[in-house]
């Protein structure tokens, strides 16, 4: 399944104009009657078919359990819950999907960061599970997107595409894991001239196609998952953000109007949410990326540049990723930035990236710019744990996340009912904390994306 450094290769790194401020952490959470926010001007909000609009949570609630956030993470596992039976709250601070889940470049990925590093501490025993893992998320998206009737674009169709002799090792790899596990859907290792065919440009050395992977409109995945909990019972509020988390046999989810008082809590605020801080503080960085969306492109454009209409991601150290929305844009991202300074021009910063890709593509008009935040774990293991026995946390996926959070819902709801197989497989593993708290963190992980970049350029 390929190297370790090649899955941190392959990981978004992004961030956000309005989330990169540091304080909006600190003000977010402390003082959540100035931080209120609706979407960020993406492409995805301004075609979001479903506006979600829940309730401020105002007095008392109770549920079983009580999800902080409602972004993939959140979402997903309400859903599962509630699926199973429960009784499920969601507090959200701004809207649902308002995170990275209703911002981010809608390829959906196999795998997860660290299955390396979780494989060569349990074991080859656990292979096959971290194998079978790294496709359940699909499962899980594709079976909703059915069963609930979720308009949200979803198509099959991807394809990793390497720069250099370097990097076509790296597909190499990955096509012999996805040999060596019999992998049952289409993938095609391709040559450069047959990635030229596929994508129009001679700008790669070779391309892996994984008809499994594919893309969607992420935003409307996110509604349409909350709208099916919703039906099932589970009580969703928004522009509620949680100030505090009371302890004990039934913990207190407080916000500014109201508290829901829960048997279990889940953490899903991912690297937005500064509570339990004891615990948790100098684990997760934030880092960024950013998109833009062309105007509709003419049908022959669309054809000669990406016609089986797949979604496409670099595997250098640092990517950049693109696709065609369903409009005919081309969605084109990366532009990383580790530091939480957001660039004067989003377009300015992305669009020569587009260009050596795509020449003919100058003159295009840039209809959206938006960007938006990751957490980012130094061991790049997603932190999945218990803060008490009835709190738990699962956030830091390093990049990857549509995928991913969908198995982690899974995972975590397991865990809730009692069944802690895979939660331990991550639970387990030691992560790394970083003295001196988040703002000290983000200098290291912008060192050391610093070091990768350069790598890039050797
Ligand atoms: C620009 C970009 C492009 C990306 N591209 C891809 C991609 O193509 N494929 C892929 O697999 N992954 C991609 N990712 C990563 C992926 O989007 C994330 O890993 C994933 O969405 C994380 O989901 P989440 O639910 O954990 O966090 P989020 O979606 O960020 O949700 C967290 C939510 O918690 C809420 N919250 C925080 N604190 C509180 C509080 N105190 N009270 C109440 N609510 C709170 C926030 O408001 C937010 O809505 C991308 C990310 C970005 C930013």
């Amino acid at each position: 399944m390929g190297s370790e450094y090649h899955f941190l290769l392959r990981k978004k790194w992004y961030s956000d104009p309005a989330d990169t401020d540091p304080t909006y952490i600190r003000t977010a959470v402390m003082k959540p009657q100035h931080q209120r926010q609706e979407h960020t001007a993406s492409y995805y909000a301004a075609t979001a078919r479903d506006t979600t609009r829940y309730p401020v949570l105002q007095g008392a609630c109770t549920a079983d359990i009580c999800i902080v956030g409602a972004g993939f993470t959140g979402i997903a596992s309400a859903l599962t819950l509630a699926e199973r039976g429960y009784s499920v709250a969601v507090v959200e601070a701004n809207r649902v999907g308002w995170g990275a889940s209703g911002r981010n470049g809608g390829q959906l990925i196999g795998g997860f960061t660290g299955e390396q590093k979780i494989i060569k501490r349990f074991g080859q025993d656990v292979a096959r599970t971290i194998w079978d893992m790294r496709w359940r998320g699909h499962e899980i998206v594709h079976e909703r997107v059915q069963k609930y009737s979720i308009a949200c674009d979803l198509k099959s169709g991807y394809i990793d595409v390497a720069k250099n002799r370097r990097e076509t090792g790296y597909l190499e790899e990955d096509f012999a894991n996805l040999e060596k596990y019999c992998f049952p859907w289409d993938y095609r290792l391709l040559s450069k001239e047959e990635t030229q065919s596929t994508l129009g440009t001679g700008a790669y050395a070779a391309g892996l196609i994984n008809m499994r992977n594919g893309h969607l409109h992420p935003l409307d995945l996110c509604a349409g998952e909350a709208r099916a909990a919703h039906h099932l019972g589970v009580q969703i509020f928004e522009q509620s953000p949680v100030s505090n988390i009371v302890h004990g046999r039934k913990p207190r989810v407080e916000t500014a109007h109201g508290h829901v008082e829960a048997n279990t809590v889940l953490l899903a605020g991912h690297v937005f949410h500064r509570l339990e801080q004891q615990r948790l503080s100098g684990t997760t960085f934030q880092a960024g990326s950013f998109i833009m969306a062309t105007e509709p492109l003419p049908e022959a454009i669309r054809n000669e540049i990406n016609p089986q209409d797949l979604a496409v991601c670099e595997v250098s150290n640092i990517i950049d990723y693109y696709r065609l929305s369903a409009d005919g844009r081309l969605l084109y991202g990366g532009r990383t930035n580790y530091s939480g300074r957001v660039p004067a021009s989003i377009r300015a910063s992305l669009e020569p990236r587009m260009l050596k890709v795509y020449p003919g593509l100058k003159g295009v008009r840039i209809d959206y710019e938006w960007g938006g935040s990751i957490g980012i774990v130094i061991r790049r293991i997603p932190m999945v744990g218990r803060i008490d026995d009835n709190i738990y946390y699962v956030q830091g996926y390093s990049g990857h996340g549509v995928n991913t959070t969908h198995i982690m819902g899974e995972i975590v709801a397991d865990a809730i009912g009692g069944t802690m197989e895979r939660f331990d497989l991550f639970a387990k593993m030691p992560q790394i904390r970083i003295p001196g708290g988040n703002a000290f963190g983000n200098q290291i992980v912008a060192l050391g994306m610093l070091y990768y970049r350069l790598k890039d350029l050797l």
